[in-house]
């Protein structure tokens, strides 16, 4: 290997023993790591630590949750079955059967309205497609959780109802 070029001495640099065993550069990391830990104990309140599942985090009005769909006045849902929501989802994940509604006012509604939330990848698409902002992701659940898959795939029974509970 040729060192020409370098200044004079730049490889000659030799590392002391104490420096070559890295004894004290262990010892004064520990010794920030232990300051930590003293500091946190006597200080928990100033630790960003959730102690979830008794806490648990508040996201911004803007996040996406579990989706809900809305009602109108009399209870019925206010989507109108034009399939934009499910045109436009990247995951495949929304299916609705549309039926003609009874009031000639309105052309169709939702038959069936079924969402696969292990699917869903939470964009928003369906939400900002929807023409009669019918669907909506403001729930504010982000913990869903249910013991099979099965449970996961809602329909529009509980899209309609379930403003709260993420645990089927
Ligand atoms: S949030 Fe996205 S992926 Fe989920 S149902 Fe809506 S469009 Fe589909
Ligand atoms: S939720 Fe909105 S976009 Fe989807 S089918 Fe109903 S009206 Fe159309």
């Amino acid at each position: 290997m040729s060192f020409e070029g370098l200044p004079k001495g730049s490889c000659a640099k030799k590392t002391s023993f104490r420096d070559s065993i890295y004894f004290w550069e262990i010892v004064r990391g520990l010794g920030v790591t232990i300051g930590h830990l003293v500091y946190n104990i006597f200080h928990t309140s100033e630790m960003p630590t959730l102690q979830y599942p008794e806490e648990k985090k508040i996201y911004s009005d803007r996040f996406r949750g579990r989706h809900r769909l809305m009602k109108r006045e009399d209870g019925s849902p206010r989507c109108v079955a034009c399939q934009m929501c499910a045109t436009v989802c990247p995951a495949d994940c929304i299916n609705i059967d549309a039926a003609e509604h009874p009031d000639s006012e309105i052309e169709k509604f939702p038959e069936t309205f079924v969402i696969d939330l292990l699917r869903c990848v939470y964009c928003g698409l369906c939400e900002e497609a929807c023409p009669c902002d019918a669907i909506r992701l403001d729930t504010g659940i982000y913990e869903i959780a249910a013991d099979s898959r099965d449970k996961f795939v809602v329909d529009k029974e509980f899209l309609l109802n379930d403003r709260e509970h993420g645990s089927y």
